[in-house]
């Protein structure tokens, strides 16, 4: 595989971009050839990213600093479940349980998760994959950052070409608008089929929101009611 110097050297920028030992303050790097070197690095880390295979993807996943969380976290969350799966659940990003066990969907709303599973026939191990935006906890569980989601995103849509999914079910709003590119609520986007690239996606309330809003728990399971249907209106795996 190229190496960033390989790259560098094939776009002519590594003789612009070498710090020169005695140039006065400021003159060392051209801001411009600056800005195409960290492009150049970000876009050869989405290129090893999107040629991961299974082996290598937990312990890259593991080793990435692309962004603060790689700091803070205990442990990476790189996903679970079968790996050649129909179904993809994709949540937000792991609290505070999974990064301390560095599996999903392992605290109050996971057992949540599995009940929604259990209603449509299935398990987290048996025709599921479960993954996140991100793979590593924001401090406090909050909201993931733009960047922080861009930076991890490689991941998930690497995930998804190594699973071939036949159906997403996008667990809340961060997971929509990830793999949706839109902004918009979660009400607005339920109800319907979307799709992620050719794969049907479905938009249901996160397990973690369904906690604190009961009555919303109707409109959860009509989804997944949506969610089987479509999966059953694919007709019968094939190769699955
Ligand atoms: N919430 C998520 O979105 N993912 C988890 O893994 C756990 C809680």
């Amino acid at each position: 595989m190229a190496t960033r110097e390989d790259l560098l050297q094939e776009l002519g920028l590594l003789p612009q971009w070498k710090r020169r030992p005695h140039a006065g303050l400021g003159a060392a790097v051209p801001e411009p050839a600056l800005a195409v070197v960290v492009a150049v690095g970000e876009d050869a880390r989405r290129h090893r990213i999107a040629a991961l295979e299974w082996p290598a993807f937990a312990v890259d996943v593991d080793a990435c600093t692309a962004c603060k969380l790689g700091a803070t976290r205990n442990r990476s969350v790189p996903g679970v479940g079968d790996t050649n799966a129909e179904w993809l659940f994709v949540g937000e990003a792991p609290g505070s349980e999974e990064d301390a066990r560095g599996e999903p969907f392992v605290g109050q709303a996971g057992r949540l998760l599995d009940a929604m599973l259990a209603a449509l026939g299935l398990a987290r191990s048996n025709r599921v994959y479960i993954a996140n935006v991100l793979k590593c906890r924001p401090p406090g569980n909050r909201t993931p950052e733009p960047l922080e989601v861009d930076a991890c995103l490689p991941y998930l849509d690497r995930q998804i070409a190594l699973i071939r999914p036949r159906l997403i079910v996008a667990l809340g709003k961060s997971a929509a608008l990830a793999l949706l590119q839109v902004d918009a609520t979660v009400a607005s986007l339920r109800g319907r089929v979307h799709r992620y690239q050719d794969v049907p996606l479905v938009v249901t309330y996160h397990p973690a929101y369904l906690l604190r809003n009961l009555a919303d728990k109707a409109r959860a399971w009509e989804d997944l009611v949506l969610a089987q249907r479509t999966m059953a209106g694919l007709g019968p795996p094939a190769g699955k």
